[in-house]
């Protein structure tokens, strides 16, 4: 794998309408291969979603790129991710300098993502739980992502918002979502703007879909 394949992505990305120079610099920089198991590395630089094991995915580059810069990420923000899986949109958010904090709900996932963050020295502070419920201790944050489809935007996240932050969150069915981006305006304010169409696997959780 080669800074060429990822500097033909980022023209690919440039191609599809992402903008921001400091996610595309971000993505240029990281290496997705290493976030992607063994028999499927070959596809690394190829704009699709990948399986990580355990029914779960590694987003697809440009939903990445996306919803990063839909965050409007600066140095030194606050980020909350909930849904940490193979680690790579963290990898991306400490890349450009921000605080990040992320949720994975299965341990199985968190454990390996976790040995693999201390391996290429990302540090990002982790835990295992259901974030639906945000991560109150650190709040309020900057950013929330949310890399799952959720039925609704849970009420913790929004409470966990400073005023003028950003949640970028999936919300809609079980296959299907609209990604909406909510700005705290003040305490009982929010502004929404919707963007069609993306497809994530489920959030599961007290204040997202029912599973196992
Ligand atoms: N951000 C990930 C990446 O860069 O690879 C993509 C994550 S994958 C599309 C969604 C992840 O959300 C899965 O690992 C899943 O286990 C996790 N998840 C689902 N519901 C969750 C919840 N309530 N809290 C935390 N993680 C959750």
């Amino acid at each position: 794998m080669s800074k060429t394949e990822r500097s033909i992505l980022v023209e690919g990305l440039r191609n599809k309408g992402i903008k921001d120079e400091n996610v595309l610099r971000a993505i240029a920089k990281v290496k997705r291969e290493e976030f992607i198991p063994l028999m499927f590395r070959h596809q690394a630089y190829e704009d699709i979603a990948l399986p990580i094991g355990y029914g779960q995915t590694i987003s697809q580059p440009y939903t990445v790129a996306k919803m990063t810069e839909e965050l409007q990420v600066k140095k030194g923000d606050k980020v909350l991710e909930i849904g940490t899986g193979s680690g790579y949109q963290a990898a991306i958010l400490f890349e450009m300098g921000a605080k990040v904090y992320s949720i994975e709900r299965r341990y199985e996932i968190y454990r390996n993502t976790q040995k693999l963050f201390d391996k290429l020295g990302i540090r990002v502070n982790t835990k295992c739980g259901d974030g639906t419920l945000g991560w109150a201790e650190h709040a309020p944050y900057d950013g929330i992502i949310v890399t799952a489809g959720s039925p609704d935007i849970p009420e913790a996240l929004k409470n966990q918002l400073a005023i003028k932050g950003r949640l970028v969150i999936p919300v809609g069915g079980r296959i299907t979502q609209t990604l909406k981006v909510v700005t705290k305006i003040s305490e009982d304010e929010f502004e929404i703007k919707n963007i069609p169409e993306f497809a994530f696997v489920p959030l599961i959780g007290r204040d997202g879909w029912d599973g196992q």
